[in-house]
């Protein structure tokens, strides 16, 4: 086993690097969204990285301090877009967060039940039909108790049940069209599998519409996110192989992810870990407004309604998508520009249910926001942002429709589809008259 000091000198070679082009100038005060709301610097950036390089040198070590400043990083990739010196930000955290889960109990034990978790799908599945049941069983309301449990049992009227039936016991399998203009894979991810299903059916209705056949496939498995998020390497690239595999046997000419944590895993750390291996996985894999609007051309027709659009850090700082998923909520309603839309809803995967009380302060600038801009609809390309969206914004009494992009565009196009419907009886109806 590892001495500690070998450890470190393994893991701070991963940030060191990173923590040395850190120039101190102190930008990511303004943007890091802990830090805004906290105003501690151990909370932000700057401060996450002075705490590596002391770790590194020996002058500090994992005190609950240092673990809740590691931990409480969203991910939201702003600072590593924004920094004016190019620090990888997330590499570094990604490297301190791996050093956690040799040395501190209750990290190393939490990665073990996770990666058991996300390499077997069958105790997947098992672990939510079980928390499925915990949810049944609780009473709804919100009496003091019930409020302090874990987020999806807290009982509130507004956190996300789990499905009865999971997305891919649901719609695994292909979904042929006449004359196809191309064959994709459909990912569903694990949000979506568990507790969306309706988006993944809202996919492959206007993959199809589109002419597009559509496949999903039975043996996916995670992305890998929560292994990555917390260091775990290993896991991460087991997980990379077998979606990189398993899509291979697809013959497919793209990989359309509805998710865009999961679409940046593959654009991004997969490269990252992989290498060469994953480039024509990676080369292939599209968000599912930017292949609507940048392979298809996909227009829709307006419904009678107004919606404004958040973007998702993964999409706006990761994948650099902002303009196609906002075409397509333009042409489907009364298009408002929100304040802030560009700010993290405080969500972050399981950032949101550990750290609840600070994801519900970070989401509040958004809430002010939301309701600010009179629509009626939020539409975002991510399901832990809408998660975090329909149970804040109903927790702050607004009184607004939570919706993915795709499943907007799925309206409008079977709106389309009533109106042409209704038109041809219309006509029959004349013929017949006549
Ligand atoms: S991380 Fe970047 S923005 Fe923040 S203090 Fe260092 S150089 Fe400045
Ligand atoms: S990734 Fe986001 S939360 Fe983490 S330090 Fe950077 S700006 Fe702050």
């Amino acid at each position: 086993m590892k001495t500690h000091k070998a450890l470190i000198d393994q893991y701070s070679v991963i940030w060191k690097k990173e923590a040395h082009r850190c120039s101190r100038c102190g930008k990511c005060r303004s943007f890091c969204p802990v830090f805004i709301e906290t105003r501690d610097e151990k909370m932000g950036t700057r401060g996450r990285i002075s705490l590596a390089s002391a770790l590194a040198s020996n002058q500090v070590d994992f005190s609950k301090e240092f673990v809740r400043s590691i931990s409480t990083c969203l991910r939201c990739l702003r600072c590593s877009k924004e920094c004016p010196s190019q620090v990888d930000f997330d590499k570094l955290i990604r490297g301190v967060r791996g050093l956690l889960g040799h040395r501190v109990l209750s990290y190393r034990v939490a990665r073990s039940c996770i990666s058991a978790l996300l390499l077997n799908r069958f105790l997947l599945d098992a672990a939510v039909r079980a928390g499925s049941l915990g949810q049944k069983l609780l009473p709804g309301g919100k009496s003091p108790w019930i409020k302090k449990l874990p987020f999806f049992f807290r009982g509130s009227a507004v956190s996300p049940r789990f499905s009865r039936r999971s997305a891919l016991a649901r719609f695994a399998g292909a979904y042929p069209v006449k004359q196809p203009k191309h064959r994709v894979l459909f990912y569903v991810g694990c949000v979506i599998n568990y507790l969306y299903p309706d988006i993944a059916r809202a996919v492959i209705d206007v993959l199809n519409h589109f002419g597009v056949e559509v496949v999903i496939a039975k043996d996916e498995l995670c992305c890998g996110i929560p292994a990555i998020s917390s260091g775990d390497v290993k896991t991460a690239e087991k997980l990379a192989r077998h979606t990189v595999a398993v899509a291979s046997t697809c013959e497919v000419d793209y990989i359309v992810c509805a998710c865009s944590t999961c679409a940046n895993t593959f654009k991004k750390d997969y490269r990252e870990m992989l290498g060469a291996e994953a480039e024509p996985f990676a080369e292939k894999v599209m968000d599912i407004s930017l292949f609507l609007r940048k392979v298809l051309r996909a227009d829709v027709a307006r419904l009678c309604v107004s919606a404004t659009y958040h973007d998702p850090c993964h999409m706006r700082f990761g994948l650099g998508i902002t303009k196609e998923p906002r075409e397509l909520v333009a042409q489907a309603s009364a298009f408002i520009e929100m304040k802030n839309a560009d700010k993290c809803c405080g969500m972050a995967g399981s950032f949101g249910i550990l750290n609840y009380d600070l994801s519900k302060r970070i989401f509040a600038r958004k809430a002010q926001a939301v309701r600010e801009s009179k629509a009626q609809i939020v539409a975002t390309g991510c399901p832990s942002c809408i998660m975090q969206l329909r149970g804040q914004l109903a927790d702050s009494g607004i009184s607004v429709e939570v919706v993915h992009v795709i499943e907007l565009v799925a309206r409008s196009i079977e709106r389309q589809n009533a109106r042409k419907k209704e038109k041809s009886h219309g006509k029959e109806h004349v013929g017949t008259k006549a």
